[in-house]
């Protein structure tokens, strides 16, 4: 099918509500309000109690996810109508009314959080590990865990109430205003306004006056808009040091690593082996530059396709790569993917208003997740279709857990998805006969893993100093953070790359830094992960899949570091996290030969 004729994809939620006026919506939210009301009164001092009952708190648990269950809904279905149109006022202003509504039945429960955190230590190690809470045995290790950041039940209170008019409010402002950024574009006299998805698109294109001029236009832009993000990022710094101090977190990233379940220790671990293998981007970028034959490689070259010709793929083409990709690793990995299709649980048409990026949102175990994309027929694409179903596999191979059991930590969330994503690029390959073709391909792969692993870490190390800085200097102006920035990704290039003025700006847009403070480093700890569980399957073949659904089935319901040593993995030890840098050597080495062949022939 030609691409230009082909109609995309939009997604179908009527499995969730008939739409934003639907009655349910409202009775839903009502409800979970009412039961949550009822959980309280019937709960409230119970908990924290010598003689409290596994069998009790195994009820009490039932009864929190039903309720949270019913407050999901409402909540899902207004963040993912308004991800499709972030300009329509009615639905701002019904993730608004989902969210109040979330955190007004939120303050009825979080003296449960609370007790739990306070059930006298005797009466606990007699508990958790009681048969009837085998089940949420690890929920509650972890509950445990955090319940020692937890403020008195008022402060929680009021800060769960206040929550929507500071950092949720300034998150919102940020989506808000990225959304609805235009990109004017000049060609031949003409100005375009472009979405953010459409400009980025550019930075691959094989013409270098176009990759220079959209990376000036995104620069200008974003300087253009500086202030408002500026202000939002600033005030979100200093709301992550306040509630760090009062919380009593040591480090700025030591919040999302208790959540994340991984010890401090192996996160600074795997940084600096990603930092020590460095040499890696630079010796790629010199070999990129003499194939594109440039004096010197700048910032808008990075992605600069190494073959001209490259045919636009339809959404269809793209269908059928990846499910023959899936098919080939297990029949079952296609079959789950399939009713995404043919249901329409993917919407990959862009549009105006629309979200940048790409993501899968699961709901609730009971429910099917749902993928967003922008497709815009770039092979690049294709590996993104890939990787958001990952997602999505994953989310319905652990929907037999139970709600609290239900997502992985963020650091195994990208398992499946990574994973996905090696399985399509080996067929993509496979599809290619010519060396500069395969040559071509690879390269993309490297950069792709280049942006995952080492850009992640330098983005990462970027957060941690200027939060780090923030909390020694007070508020930091632009000129700072954009020098912070420039210096954290230029000591990766080192001198193989230059980053350009208008690169310095480009952090602006960056929506995990004021989303998801340190969330990146995920990202590089899932890729390194992926990279040997990739190596392991193929040695072990078919031995290696039992024990990888396996992984996946688990979602959320077991340590990360516990799931994996049954894997043979250890995280907290460097080999390991060289073991995945080495296999990245593999294939810059690979891609120097390709090279060497081309240039013979
Ligand atoms: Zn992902």
């Amino acid at each position: 099918m030609n691409q230009e004729s082909e109609t995309l994809p939009t997604w179908n939620l009527s499995d969730l509500y008939e739409g934003p006026e639907d009655p349910r919506i409202e009775a839903d939210l009502h409800a979970a309000r009412q039961r949550a009301l009822d959980f309280e009164k019937r709960w409230r001092g119970r908990v924290a109690t010598e003689d409290l009952q596994a069998g009790d708190l195994r009820r009490a648990l039932e009864e929190y996810e039903a309720l949270q269950r019913l407050a999901i809904l409402p909540q899902s279905y207004a963040s993912l109508l308004f991800s499709t149109d972030t300009t329509d006022p009615r639905r701002g202003a019904l993730v608004q009314r989902t969210r109040e509504m979330a955190s007004s039945i939120a303050t009825h429960l979080i003296f449960f959080d609370l007790e739990i955190g306070r059930v006298p230590e005797s009466t606990w190690t007699g508990l958790v590990c009681a048969p009837e809470l085998l089940e949420y045995r690890h929920y509650l290790e972890h509950e445990r865990e955090l319940a020692s950041h937890h403020l008195s039940e008022p402060e929680e209170k009021v800060l769960e109430e206040t929550a929507n008019c500071r950092g949720r409010a300034f998150r919102r402002l940020f989506t808000e205003l990225t959304s609805r950024m235009k990109y004017p574009l000049e060609r031949k006299g003409q100005v375009r306004e472009l979405t953010q998805s459409e400009l980025l698109a550019l930075l691959y294109d094989p013409d270098r006056q176009v990759r220079r001029q959209a990376s000036e236009v995104l620069g200008q832009t974003l300087e253009h808009h500086a202030h408002p993000l500026h202000f939002t990022f600033n005030t979100l710094l200093q709301e992550k040091q306040v509630m760090d101090r009062l919380r009593g977190f040591s480090r700025p990233e030591s919040s999302r690593n208790l959540d994340n379940e991984i010890p401090d220790e192996a996160v600074d671990t795997m940084v600096d082996v990603v930092v020590s293998n460095y040499d890696l981007v630079r010796r790629y970028y010199q070999l990129k530059r003499s194939l594109l034959g440039l004096e010197s490689l700048w910032h808008y070259d990075r992605y600069a396709p190494l073959l001209s010709e490259r045919a636009g793929l339809s959404f269809e083409e793209a269908r059928e790569i990846v499910l023959e990709a899936f098919e080939d690793f297990s029949p079952r990995f296609a079959e789950l993917a399939r009713p995404f299709f043919e249901r329409n649980w993917i919407d990959a048409a862009p549009a105006p208003g629309k979200r940048g990026g790409a993501f899968c949102a699961g709901v609730t175990p009971d429910k099917h997740p749902y993928v967003l994309m922008n497709f815009t027929g770039k092979p690049r694409d294709v590996m993104t279709l890939a990787h958001e179903l990952g997602h999505g596999l994953h989310d319905c191979l652990a929907s037999s857990q139970t709600l609290l059991n239900y997502s992985p930590v963020l650091p195994l969330a990208e398992t499946a998805s990574t994973f996905a994503e090696m399985l399509v690029f080996e067929k993509l390959q496979a599809r290619l006969e010519s060396p500069r073709a395969r040559l071509a391909l690879l390269a993309e792969k490297l950069e792709d893993t280049f942006a995952t692993v080492f850009r992640q870490v330098s983005m990462f190390r970027f957060e941690q100093r200027v939060h780090g800085l923030r909390r020694e200097k007070g508020e930091l102006d632009l000129e700072t953070v954009n020098r912070i920035w420039q210096e954290s990704l230029q000591e990766m290039f080192a001198d193989s790359l230059t980053l350009g003025e208008d690169h310095r700006w480009t952090w602006l847009y960056v929506p995990h830094f004021v989303q998801t403070p340190f969330y990146v480093y995920a990202y590089a700890f899932g890729e390194l992960l992926v990279l040997s569980l990739y190596a392991r399957y193929r040695k072990e073949g078919a031995a290696f899949q039992g024990r990888y659904f396996d992984l996946l089935a688990a979602g959320g319901s077991r340590r990360p570091q516990e799931m994996l040593a049954e894997l043979g993995i250890d995280i907290a030890r460097a080999e390991f996290w060289q073991g995945g840098c080495d296999l990245i050597r593999e294939n810059v080495l690979k891609a120097e030969a390709l090279a060497r062949e081309i240039a013979k022939a």
